[in-house]
């Protein structure tokens, strides 16, 4: 137990040296790197400091050279003056200012040649007797201009005079140093001069040494900003320059220090290159010390890899089993040599039965075998492919195989099932194919199929012909019975016109209520015909939906290829002008294209931008046709009709552009220009008198009805009460609750409601009912045939009494007769409009009528 514990781990002691190992080289590199590094800087700052030393040294000896040679200067040139005959015979005892001062030959020529301030001639008496200050004369003494006795330096001259030397000294003036030269005045060797006993005449010439001059002074020597000390920075250059009576100037310059800016420069790169190796031997040290580890791991790993073969085994099962996919292994023969799980619980059969067996009863492929698939495809990675099997239902299921050859011992692969997938997709082809509420080919299908049939040229030549089929009065339907219905309708219309298709025709539902059947081969005139009379007879059968009984039409147009067209696009255009015709004509009936119908097409696009630019540039204009009660023959309003004076065609009628108005959504524009100009008019009439204006139903589709009808009352000024709105069924019948609601809002604002051309619709009482009209105005229709049939007479006396159930006033529209107004009174009809009371009038004609029915 203890010789164990001492003994065994041997080899997790390994790690632990090399790690060791490791610090230790990395402490003793570091440590002597430290001592290097030191040693350098050390050495750096010992040079450097020595170089500004020397600097500084070579510096002060500089100091004392340019002061020194400052002051030689002064004295050569100053002995030069005053041992001089000349000097002495205009200076000594009188000076002549002549000679001195305005032939410059002592003073000014000191100041502006040298920058000498000051010169001064002092007497045998001692007295100053000529001054020169900054190049101009002045009467000062040198003892004031200095402000200090003078005499020492000037006894100090004279007793060198004999030796032909001057005196110099450098002294203090106020702070600031300057070399003074004094000299005696002699005749020297020349022997025209006569000479007296009175001690010598002195030249005083001060240089003194300001800011600047010493600057200059210094720079001469290479001294930059030589200055007299001002402050106790001992870190700054200076050098003591000795000055008279053993006082002394502290003089201080910008010392250049090249030791410093070496060490500026060689520092920083010391530094860097001693990071570098340290860096370099870190990642060194690192490689090492995994590479130790690795190497004292390797053995773990060892073992580690059998837990991870475990593992993936595990793992293995684990995929195979949860993964929708079921995998098979075949031997070189196609047996198969396993199968995994999974196999039984997607194909619900066993796995033992399968094994030994050969995979191709197994699987099917659409083309050949999996093992001729297989076998052709040799040593291609990964190939996939679709095949179907029998499940345990003997249902046809779809599996979508992957495989690869093992060696040459077989193959392995996995299957997935895609049968779900696979119906869905053609599930998906079928509807982006199909009309999902009839099961016909939708208008996608149609394309393909017109474009196989006109744009391959063999087939092309086979004739086709296109039948477009729109049912009338569907809408209806729809908007009355609920979209539920509506959609049983039309499924119902699809299965019958399904029965009239052959198998090389097709039948697509391309619109709401708009079909498409393409009929192939040569099909006379006459079978078209009777087709389309079998289809229309067909689609007018009623339908039963729910206990209702349901009637719908079909108006057909028709349009043969290579005949009319020979592009599918032109050809479902003309079959649709054909189907406008026929739609046009009444309904319920068929129409063959013909080129007019293209004429009248485009004429008619022509009238609508024609249209369009009438109602901006005031093409249009009204007549107003009297309204008249029959009891006493008193009018009572009238009714505004629009009519629009074409540049081209003339005066034209309500019908001939009203339709195209509507169909193209000016009747907005339209509406509201009639609205405003007969409020306009209105306006001027009696008070008593009413304008009726005509609302197409289209203008209870595109809102803002109520709103319009306010605007124009308001820019009238004409009273609510006084315009009344003629609708037709039709609104009624086209969106029952939306009309209601807007009907309701009119009679908010005050306006009378009036149902037009009663008679000629569905004429329900419900409607009449339910809606908020005022009047009725029965259908010119009906008054027409009066006095030929009693009949009529009656219908309109079950009006006019409806009416006076439902508090309206009845109107007969029409009126062309005397007879007939006798009738209409007969049977108490409330009021009467038409041609034999009074033609429609254009403004100025109803006004005239106005102003001769007031006169009387
Ligand atoms: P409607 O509302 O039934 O207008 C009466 C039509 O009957 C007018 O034709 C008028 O001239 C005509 N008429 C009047 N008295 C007699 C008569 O004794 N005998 C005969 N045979 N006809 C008579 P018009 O002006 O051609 O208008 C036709 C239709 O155009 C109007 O029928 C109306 O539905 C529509 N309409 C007219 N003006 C407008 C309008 O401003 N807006 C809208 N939306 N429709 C209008
Ligand atoms: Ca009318
Ligand atoms: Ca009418």
């Amino acid at each position: 137990m203890l010789k164990s514990s001492f003994t065994s781990p041997a080899s997790p002691a390994r790690p632990a040296s090399s790690t060791a190992l490791a610090q230790t080289s990395l402490v003793t590199f570091c440590a002597s790197l430290a001592v290097v590094f030191a040693l350098a800087v050390a050495l750096s700052l010992y040079f450097a400091h020595g170089l500004d030393r020397t600097e500084r040294v070579q510096g002060q000896s500089m100091v004392q050279k340019s002061i020194e040679s400052e002051r030689r200067l002064l004295q050569l040139t100053i002995k030069d003056y005053s041992f001089w005959g000349e000097a002495y015979r205009h200076l000594h005892l009188k000076v002549d200012m002549e000679w001195a001062y305005v032939r410059e030959n002592f003073g000014p020529a000191l100041y502006d040649d040298f920058g000498y301030q000051a010169a001064f001639v002092i007497g045998p008496g001692n007295r100053s007797v000529y001054a020169v200050i900054d190049g101009k004369y002045e009467t000062i003494a040198a003892a004031d201009w200095l402000g200090r006795p003078v005499d020492e330096w000037v006894a100090a001259a004279r007793a060198l005079a004999d030796d032909e030397k001057v005196f110099t000294a450098l002294t203090s003036l106020a702070g600031t140093p300057a070399l003074v030269v004094a000299a005696a005045i002699t005749p020297s060797t020349d022997p025209t001069v006569q000479t007296d006993d009175r001690p010598p005449s002195v030249m005083l010439v001060v240089n003194r040494l300001d800011p600047q001059r010493l600057q200059a002074l210094g720079e001469s020597m290479g001294l930059r900003g030589l200055r007299v000390a001002r402050t106790d920075d001992t870190t700054v250059a200076h050098a003591l320059v000795a000055a008279e009576h053993g006082t002394t100037f502290d003089m201080q310059w910008d010392a250049a220090r090249p030791g410093r800016q070496m060490i500026i420069v060689v520092l920083p790169m010391i530094i860097l290159a001693t990071l570098i190796i340290l860096g370099m031997t870190w990642v060194m040290l690192r490689r090492n010390t995994r590479a130790a580890r690795a190497l004292d791991g390797s053995h773990e790993l060892l073992r580690d890899s059998q837990v991870a073969l475990a593992l993936s085994e595990s793992r293995f099962r684990d995929v195979a089993e949860a993964s929708s996919d079921w995998i098979w292994e075949t031997d070189g023969d196609g047996h198969v040599t396993y199968l995994s799980d999974r196999f039984e619980t997607v194909t619900g059969v066993g796995k033992a039965q399968w094994l030994g067996i050969s995979i191709d009863d197994l699987v099917e492929l659409p083309q050949g075998t999996l093992l001729a698939w297989l076998r052709g495809n040799p040593g291609q990675g990964n190939l996939t492919t679709e095949c179907s099997y029998m499940d345990v239902h003997r249902q046809r299921r779809t599996a979508r195989i992957a495989a690869r050859t093992i060696g040459d011992q077989g193959f392995r692969g996995t299957a997935t099932d895609v049968t779900e997938e696979i119906d869905a997709r053609r599930r998906v082809e079928y509807l982006s194919r199909h009309d999902v509420l009839t099961g016909l080919p939708n208008r996608s299908q149609l394309r393909d199929y017109l474009e196989s049939r006109l744009e391959n040229a063999l087939a092309a030549r086979q004739p086709l012909v296109m039948l477009t089929i729109d049912l009338d009065r569907f809408k209806p339907v729809n908007d009355l019975l609920g979209h539920a219905t509506g959609d049983r309708v039309l499924y119902q219309i699809g299965e019958r016109i399904r029965q009239c298709v052959r198998s090389q025709d097709i039948v697509a539902r391309v619109g709401g209520d708009e079909f498409v059947m393409v009929v192939a081969g040569a099909v006379g005139h006459a079978e078209i015909e009777a087709l389309c009379r079998r289809l229309i007879e067909l689609i007018e059968q009623v339908i039963e939906v729910d206990d209702q009984d349901i009637h719908v039409s079909a108006s057909i147009g028709i349009a043969v290829s290579p005949g009319d067209a020979a592009h599918a696009p032109e050809l479902l255009r003309y079959s649709d002008i054909a189907l406008y015709e026929a739609k046009a004509s009444g309904r319920g009936t068929w129409r063959f294209y013909d080129g007019d119908m293209n004429e009248r097409i485009i004429e008619r696009r022509r009238l609508e931008s024609d249209l369009r630019y009438a109602i901006k540039h005031g093409e249009l204009c009204l007549q107003y046709q009297p309204r008249f009660r029959i009891a006493d023959g008193q009018m009572v309003g009238a009714e505004a009709l629009v009519r629009w004076q074409h540049p081209q065609r003339g005066l034209l009628a309500p019908d001939a552009f009203i339709p195209i108005a509507e169909d193209t959504g000016l009747i907005t524009a339209l509406g509201d220009w009639v609205m405003n100009a007969a409020c306009r008019q209105a306006s001027q009439w009696p008070e008593e008198l009413f304008v009726s204006v005509n609302v197409s139903s289209k203008e209870f589709q595109g809102g803002q009805l109520v709103e319009r009808v306010r605007a124009a009352l308001l820019r009238s000024g004409l009273t609510a009460a006084r315009l009344e709105l003629e609708v037709t069924e039709s609104v009624m019948l086209e969106d029952a609750d939306n009309a209601l609601t807007l009907m309701r809002a009119l009679k908010g604002l005050g306006v009378r409601l009036a149902m037009d051309d009663f008679g000629t619709g569905y004429s329900s009482l419900s409607y009449l009912r339910t809606f908020p009209f005022d009047g009725l105005k029965i259908d010119r229709s009906f008054v027409g045939r009066l006095g030929d049939s009693q009949p009529d007479l009656a219908i309109i006396e079950a009006v006019i009494g409806l009416g006076r159930a439902l508090s309206l006033t009845v109107t007969a529209e029409g009126v062309e007769t005397l007879e007939q107004l006798q009738l209409l009174d007969s049977v108490a009809c409330d009021e009467g409009q038409g041609y034999y009371l009074s033609r429609p009038l254009d403004g100025a004609r109803f006004e005239e009528l106005l102003l001769a029915s007031c006169a009387r």
